[in-house]
């Protein structure tokens, strides 16, 4: 590969990348977007995730989850549209193709659960989405599950996991992983043609061609449940506008961190921060750092 040093994705390179919003732009010029996932028990994620794009540029965001689950995620996010997908238990199933290549980027996992029909539909989008996705938390359980699909591939994908879930895509253990985190995340990245977000207390992504870059921003008022659905979110939006794929995953897990950093130099604590208030914290990113 052509990159041998590592570089940190800083403020500096935040303000240079992210696209200019054009006067004369409308809804679609800032893309269609598509969150997939949730389920009965963990419908509150999928609305994080909608939310976080939609506070992140994204011009239209669909949201499909079980439709039981539609009413109450509708309510936390009024400004999404949705689409019902079926579901036995609370979980959802894939009896009926999604249109996938309708958007312009995909986020799937968040909050789905790992039963078998899920699986399916994972293994739908790897295999008949032509268009970007990415693929979080349950997600990325079924992808272990689908590493020759994901060979396959052609069209970019990008896997978001924590250090639980890496260790678990790679068959290591964490404390392994803790050990070299560059270099596995390196070799899985070339391995399998994908772009890796490796999250933890730095956050290091990876392209398929072995490039590293790192952000240092954030801080543990981010181990909570629901930072993750966030930042699937941001890359979302980011993968729908125009900047290159390590741009948006770079300007996505910079935007993240920076908010929860403000958040807590300014009004929160460690303790109190929830997911939630990124949402709202995004517009001082936005406003103070392009
Ligand atoms: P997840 O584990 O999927 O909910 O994702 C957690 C998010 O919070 C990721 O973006 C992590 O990088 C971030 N995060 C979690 N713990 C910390 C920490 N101690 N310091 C900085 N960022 C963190
Ligand atoms: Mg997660």
């Amino acid at each position: 590969s052509n990159c041998s040093r590592r570089s940190v994705w800083t403020e500096e390179q935040f303000r240079h990348t992210m696209p200019k919003r054009k006067q004369y732009s409308h809804k679609g010029t800032h893309g269609k977007g598509l969150a997939a996932g949730g389920s009965a028990e963990m419908p509150g994620s999928i609305a994080m995730t909608a939310s976080a794009a939609l506070r992140s540029g994204a011009g239209l965001i669909t949201a499909a989850t079980v439709r039981s689950a539609i009413p109450t995620v509708a309510s936390q996010c009024v400004e999404a549209t949705y689409l019902a997908l079926e579901e036995t238990d609370g979980l959802l199933t894939c009896d009926r193709p999604i249109s996938f290549d309708h958007y312009d980027a995909v986020a799937m996992g968040m909050g789905m659960g790992r039963h078998v029909e899920g699986r399916r539909f994972i293994q739908e989008a790897l295999e008949k989405a032509t268009t970007p996705l990415i693929i979080d938390a349950d997600g990325l359980y079924h992808v272990k599950a689908l590493l020759e699909s994901l060979k396959r591939r052609w069209a970019p994908v990008i896997l978001t996991p924590h250090l639980g879930e890496m260790a678990m895509l790679a068959g290591i253990t964490v404390s392994e992983l803790r050990q070299r985190p560059f270099a596995y995340a390196k070799t899985f990245a070339e391995n399998y043609g994908v772009h890796l977000v490796l999250k933890g207390p730095f956050t290091i992504i990876t392209s398929p061609d072995g490039c590293q870059t790192v952000t240092t921003v954030g801080n543990a008022g981010l181990a909570k449940g629901g930072s993750g659905d966030v930042l699937s979110g941001v890359i979302l939006a980011m993968m729908m506008q125009d900047q290159s794929i390590m741009e948006a995953l770079g300007n996505a897990c910079f935007a993240h961190g920076k908010a929860a950093d403000m958040l807590v130099s300014e009004s929160h604590s460690m303790y109190d921060l929830i997911a939630s208030d990124l949402l709202h914290e995004m517009v001082n990113v936005y406003r103070t750092c392009i």
